[in-house]
């Protein structure tokens, strides 16, 4: 059983499983590559003088699985309740369990609205419809976490990768059952 399952591989996935695989944790993104990030052109990504989608996209595909996150090309379509975890099932007939799930679909909430999450109206531009989540990022399904674009934040790159960042130390905070931080120090 992977202990966090990801869905979705744009920033805001990436990023959680980039700091869930870096922390240790058994983890799983699953990616159907049709997200909103490969269309754009980025010059606002503190850090990053400007980056074209694509790269932003791969970059951050090659820094979650350097750290041992598993990566699978297939869309989720059913999330359900198994004993501890959940069961994830795919259109190719995958199926897989976790302990935890973070929802990064970015401007998709099907999955999450046929697994039982509670939706509401977006705030953003163009977003109609996103996940009700606390501050922490987490759902009404306990296990179930959103971070995102999904999960209702500004839809700016920076912005879900922090907001992804942010729901993953959450999520490995609490199986540690201590507050998480990963700082590397310069080395000299
Ligand atoms: C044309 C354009 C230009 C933009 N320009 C800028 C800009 O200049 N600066 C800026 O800050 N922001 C810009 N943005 C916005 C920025 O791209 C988004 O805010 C941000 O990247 C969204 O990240 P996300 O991870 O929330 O969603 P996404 O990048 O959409 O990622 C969601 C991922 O989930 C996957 N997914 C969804 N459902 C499933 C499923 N059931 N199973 C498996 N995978 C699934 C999708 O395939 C996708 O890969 C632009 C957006 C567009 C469209």
């Amino acid at each position: 059983m992977y202990e966090i399952a990801v869905i979705g591989a744009g920033p805001a996935g990436a990023s959680a499983a980039l700091f869930a695989a870096k922390a240790g944790k058994a983890t799983l993104l699953i990616d159907n590559d049709k997200g909103m990030t490969r269309r754009g052109w980025y010059e606002n990504y503190y850090g990053i003088s400007e980056i074209g989608g694509p790269e932003l996209v791969e970059t951050g595909h090659k820094q979650a699985v350097k750290f041992g996150a598993k990566l699978v090309a297939d869309q989720a379509t059913s999330i359900s309740k198994n004993g501890e975890g959940f069961t994830i099932q795919t259109e190719s007939g995958g199926t897989y369990e976790a302990k935890h799930v973070i929802l990064a679909t970015g401007a998709l909430t099907d999955l999450a609205a046929q697994s039982g999450v509670t939706t509401k109206d977006g705030t953003e531009p163009r977003i109609k419809t996103v996940v009700a989540v606390d501050a922490a990022g987490k759902t009404n399904i306990e296990g179930i976490w959103a971070a995102g674009t999904v999960a209702g934040v500004s839809v700016h790159a920076i912005i879900t990768a922090g907001d992804g960042a942010k729901v993953a130390v959450n999520v490995i905070s609490e199986l540690n059952g201590a507050r998480y931080v990963d700082h590397d120090v310069l080395k000299a």
